[in-house]
């Protein structure tokens, strides 16, 4: 495996990418690089099925060996919600402050120790010869109003576990490090290396 696309046109995400997997001598490529690639409907009712989903496209029509992921929010007094939901949680064209106002006006009545909650990474590896997924996941607590201005999504009323800083104070790096998604694709290198 000398070469693997990336189904996403999120810049961040691929750069990201591209410096874990150097060292292994694997080409990162994404989405810019098959302009006939379309967009994939997100429509599957879990994170699995949905980055299963993109990376067999990509698969099929780039015949690469193709990776995807899928991240949702789970909040425990909320059984879990919006999970595989969380982009549109507020609506089908929902910001992400839509989102964060609805998750803060939800939990209103809810106190501090039952604010838990998780983000949730399903990374999916597609090839010719089989499908692997890799799961990362970083336990916090969901705060009463917004803290920080950096990252995106919920960043800002996330704080993990043994941090107290939300994920939209924290160093970029330390985020990275210690994310759903940082831990997803930290499996997935454990995997290429064996
Ligand atoms: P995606 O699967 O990466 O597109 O993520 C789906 C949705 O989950 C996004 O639209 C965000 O609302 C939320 N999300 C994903 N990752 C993060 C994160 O690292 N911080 C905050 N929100 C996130």
């Amino acid at each position: 495996m000398d070469t693997i696309v990336l189904a996403s046109r999120n810049k961040h995400k691929i750069e990201e990418l591209r410096e874990t997997l150097s060292p292994l001598g694997i080409e990162l490529k994404s989405t810019y690089d098959f302009p006939a690639l379309e967009e994939v409907e997100e429509d599957a009712d879990t994170l699995e099925g949905n980055a299963l989903k993109k990376a067999r496209y990509v698969h099929k029509k780039t015949g690469l060996p193709a990776l995807s992921d899928d991240t949702g929010l789970e909040v425990d007094a909320l059984n879990g919600r919006p999970g595989v939901y969380s982009a549109r949680y507020a609506g089908e064209n929902a910001t992400y402050q839509d989102n964060v106002d609805k998750l803060l006006d939800e939990l209103n009545d809810v106190p501090m120790e039952r604010r838990g909650a998780q983000f949730r990474t399903v990374a999916a590896l597609v090839t010719e010869e089989e499908f692997h997924t890799f799961e990362g996941i970083c336990r916090g607590t969901i705060i009463t109003k917004e803290q920080g201005s950096g990252g995106f999504g919920y960043d800002p009323v996330f704080v993990p576990a043994s941090y107290k800083k939300t994920f939209a104070e924290l160093d970029p790096e330390i985020k990275n490090k210690i994310s759903h998604r940082g831990k997803a694709v930290q499996k997935f290198y454990e995997w290429l290396k064996d």
